[in-house]
């Protein structure tokens, strides 16, 4: 019975984030995207949200296939190559550059072997899989979708995308290679399913390069623009206006600038060395000549944007006459973290423009129409929506039963769902255990993610919480309890010195912001105990005003 096709999400399915699917065939299988997802606020002191790898670490792997190299389908990729062994890693150009150099980063560049999909090259083999590459235009240059073809049937996989005629970089979603797709006939449409629940098209990318081009001149002060580390056309397009408006532009935060570096060396980002400055030498720029690209417009607390907001940031601040331009939307999830950037923002006198007030945003997801497109270029037999919460799923559906797919041939399914195909049809044929991994950071700012680790080896490690009371401008003796961790009373001690000292060092500098409190305290006890002791015992600090 090897002519069965499993296909089992370990992530990404009534979720926004963490998108990883396994394809089986007998006793191979490959894997398409490995991503991560951002923790909401309740997972307090984490860092990362990855899948749980437990259903792969018995079975051998024989490639990581990548659609695209957003955070949400490569960023578990080093926590992945850490358990599990992958021979091969195939992506297209740009998002192989970038994946190699987060690789570089955890020191795992010998972890598997990196290969190049060239979209305009023919299919590529692995083992019982035949797989093709296909251009989909997305917020990020490169993206690709994947048909795979087996012995059980021909599948195509979306990964992220939209039908932009008018691409940054002119690459177009490959219409007619999906139309001779459909034509050889595709028995499962796996497909993003973000956009579902809205009606008619997602606009070009370019619609946003248009409001830099209006925006911007128009400004006297800083201007900051903040957008996802990887969102490269974005980048390039607000440093075309820089050029033509005489600014200087300095990029900030670690993953923008490695994301640029890379582009530029692999001819995806097109700047002249003589127009990039550093943030230390922004004090001999007039603020009407700086363009700052920033991280952060996720409110992500350590990120570059949310240190300025709070006037925490060693190098940027912004003032009256400032405007900061969020090019980005929230992720569900990250909501009130936005709003509380925004409001911090603004309340410095800068002027913020955001999806809601201007048209500097453009979703990279496809809408209702063009998912109906698709749906007709495709016309699958079978249709499993991926990529999106169950609303969005839900939505999707019923665009693929408008379509003329029948019902019984949609499944809306859940991570860990074996969804098989096979030549009489799809159903749902079992489920797998399925959890999330946390991922808990050490350091602040620019440390590296190597330094992240495993939160679920805090029951070797164990737990330590430190309890601070501040009331009007004084903090109390930090109250430190232990788990299954340091029983030295000499190490405690310093622990508290140092934790006292922490909190009294923000509050002199008017840091007050709880959250912040917390990170600092989280990192600087962090980094204290593992100097010691070789250790991260999970850190919750705990920050009470009265
Ligand atoms: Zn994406
Ligand atoms: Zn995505």
């Amino acid at each position: 019975m090897a002519d069965v096709l499993r296909v089992i999400a370990l992530g990404g399915l009534g979720e926004v984030g963490k998108n990883m699917t396994v394809y089986e065939l007998g006793d191979e299988r490959i894997v398409v995207d490995a991503g991560m997802s951002f923790p909401r606020d309740e997972h307090l002191g984490v860092d990362l949200i990855l899948p749980d790898f437990g259903y792969l670490r018995d079975s051998p792997v024989r490639a990581v296939v990548l659609t695209h190299a957003h955070e949400d389908h490569v960023g578990a990729l080093p926590y992945l190559l850490r358990e599990v062994k992958v021979p091969e890693i195939w992506a297209t150009r740009l998002t192989l550059g970038l994946v190699k150099s987060k690789l570089d980063e955890h020191g795992l560049l010998r972890a598997a072997e990196l290969r190049e999909a060239d979209p305009d090259a023919g299919a590529i083999d692995l083992g019982p899989f035949r797989i093709e590459f296909i251009r989909m235009a997305h917020s990020v240059p490169d993206a690709v979708g994947l048909a795979i073809e087996t012995s059980a049937g021909r599948v195509f996989h979306t990964g992220d995308w939209k039908l932009d005629h008018t691409p940054i970089d002119g690459l177009k979603t490959d219409v007619g290679r999906l139309a001779e797709l459909g034509n050889r006939g595709v028995d499962l449409l796996l497909a993003d399913s973000t956009n579902a629940e809205r009606p008619g098209f997602t606009r070009s990318e370019r619609v946003v390069g248009e409001a830099f081009r209006q925006i911007i001149p128009a400004r006297g002060g800083r201007v900051l623009v903040s957008s996802f580390a990887s969102n490269i056309h974005r980048m390039q397009q607000a440093i075309d206006v820089a050029v033509d408006t005489r600014r200087k532009v300095v990029v900030v935060g670690r993953s923008m600038r490695r994301n640029m570096n890379v582009a530029r060396n692999l001819g995806y980002v097109n700047v002249a060395d003589s127009m990039l400055v550093k943030p230390a030498d922004l004090d001999n720029i007039p603020p009407h000549e700086q363009l700052i690209l920033c991280t952060g417009s996720q409110g992500e607390p350590l990120s570059a944007l949310t240190r300025i907001a709070y006037n925490d940031h060693p190098a940027i601040k912004v003032e009256r006459g400032d405007t900061v331009i969020i090019s980005a939307r929230p992720v569900p999830g990250n909501e009130l973290r936005v709003h509380d950037a925004i409001n911090r923002l603004t309340k410095n006198g800068a002027e913020v423009l955001h999806e809601e007030n201007a048209d500097v945003h453009v979703s990279g997801h496809a809408r209702a129409e063009e998912l109906r497109t698709l749906l007709s270029l495709i016309r699958p037999k079978a249709v499993m929506p991926i990529h999106g919460e169950y609303r969005m799923q839900a939505a999707h559906a019923r665009l693929a039963q408008d379509a003329g797919v029948p019902a019984s041939s949609i499944v809306i399914a859940e991570n860990g769902d074996v969804v098989e195909l096979s030549s009489a049809g799809v159903r749902v044929a079992g489920h797998v255990e399925v959890g999330v991994t946390f991922v808990d950071g050490l350091g602040i700012g620019d440390v590296s993610d190597v330094a992240l680790r495993d939160r679920r080896h805090m029951s070797e490690d164990g737990v330590l919480i430190v309890v601070t009371t501040i009331a009007d401008g004084g903090a109390s003796q930090p109250e430190l309890i232990t788990r299954g961790f340091a029983e030295d009373e000499e190490l405690l001690e310093e622990m508290r010195q140092e934790a006292h000292e922490i909190v009294r060092e923000l509050l002199a500098d008017d840091i007050r912001e709880i959250k912040l409190l917390q990170e600092h305290l989280h990192d600087g006890i962090g980094q204290l105990i593992y100097d010691r002791t070789r250790r991260r015992p999970m850190i919750l600090p705990v920050v009470v005003e009265v």
